[in-house]
């Protein structure tokens, strides 16, 4: 069973990404989903809303290699000679969320098709209390 008590905080989604878990906000007003969630519904307002599991499944509507990385990515060993892939995926269930691609070379980034197949991967990081998982998507 899925504990779906928790506030929509991104503490809470990242707890949900420790579980292998993609969970979006859904406001029971509107249907509108939101990905990372948030605590009111950025389409009607409304503070009335649902956790939901989303498949994990969708298509890769945009990306771009990464080579000038970000602190935390550069912690997990990425920098100009290693680079990776930042895409923009699109779940069948209709949201957007942006996350690191796998499975796919970012020294050849013109092999990368938009519209490519991708599921949930969950990357886990760090030991003991600093033991994190990050959201990626697995090009299939
Ligand atoms: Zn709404």
């Amino acid at each position: 069973m899925i504990d779906t008590t928790r506030p929509f905080t991104v503490a809470a989604f990242n707890q949900y990404l420790s579980e292998k878990k993609l969970m979006a906000s859904r406001c029971t007003r509107c249907g509108e989903l939101s990905l990372p969630p948030r605590a009111i519904c950025p389409k009607c307002y409304s503070g009335a809303l649902e956790w939901m599991e989303t498949s994990g499944k969708g298509k890769l509507s945009g990306f771009t290699s990464i080579y000038i990385a970000p602190t935390f990515m550069v912690e997990q060993g990425f920098n100009r000679e290693n680079p990776y892939v930042s895409g923009i995926v699109e779940l069948d269930e209709g949201v957007k969320i942006s996350a690191r691609i796998l499975g796919v070379d970012p020294k050849k980034p013109e092999e990368i098709k938009v519209g490519t197949p991708v599921s949930a991967a969950f990357i886990e990081t760090g030991e003991g209390e600093a033991r994190k998982t990050y959201l990626a998507f697995e090009a299939s």
